[in-house]
């Protein structure tokens, strides 16, 4: 999980501010005073159906909240953990959970297009847009051309229903 507290994460202007959102409609978060990730943390933690989560730590500053994060935890209110569903999916998804790319058979294309989402969301969201564009630049061209795929077969295929055809012209328009 990238660290930035300037509401880049997946919230997508267009459609609001996710963490602003997360701070209206969770306000039990918001009241344990840890900056945005750390919060998420607590709700990850909580949910028991979650092993383990992987945060990209860039500072020592970061392991710091982490820590922080860590010692203040308490498990969330189950109503907790629905409302943060609630704000997340109501901004859409815009990240490939990484399954089986079922979403590129539907849409009857060559194109990667799992692959290039996740890009994006690096891109826009982890803070990670060199190395976006360079592993980007590495895809063969075939996995880059999404001409003529069936957008909304993909989308449909999807588990996390990514709206491909609002996201991929943003990969072209910041990755290619
Ligand atoms: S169907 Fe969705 S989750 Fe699966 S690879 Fe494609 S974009 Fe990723």
């Amino acid at each position: 999980m990238a660290h930035d507290e300037s509401n880049r994460w997946l919230g997508d202007k267009p459609q609001g501010n996710l963490l602003d959102d997360v701070v209206r409609r969770v306000p039990v978060l918001a009241e344990r005073q840890l900056p945005p990730y750390q919060r998420l943390l607590h709700a990850i933690w909580t949910d028991e159906r979650l092993s383990a989560v992987c945060t990209t730590r860039r500072n020592t500053d970061h392991i710091r909240e982490n820590t922080d994060a860590a010692r203040r935890f308490e498990p969330l209110e189950e109503a907790a953990i629905h409302q943060l569903r609630d704000a997340t999916l109501a901004h859409g998804s815009r990240l490939c959970a990484d399954c089986d790319g079922r979403c590129s058979i539907a849409a009857g294309t060559q194109a990667d297009l799992g692959t290039l989402t996740r890009f994006l969301t690096d891109h826009e969201h982890h803070g990670d847009r060199s190395e976006a564009r360079r592993l980007y630049a590495e895809l063969p061209p075939e996995a880059r051309d999404w001409s003529g795929a069936d957008l909304e077969a993909a989308r449909s295929a999807c588990p996390n229903r990514l709206d491909f055809a609002r996201l991929l012209p943003q990969v072209e328009r910041h990755l290619a």
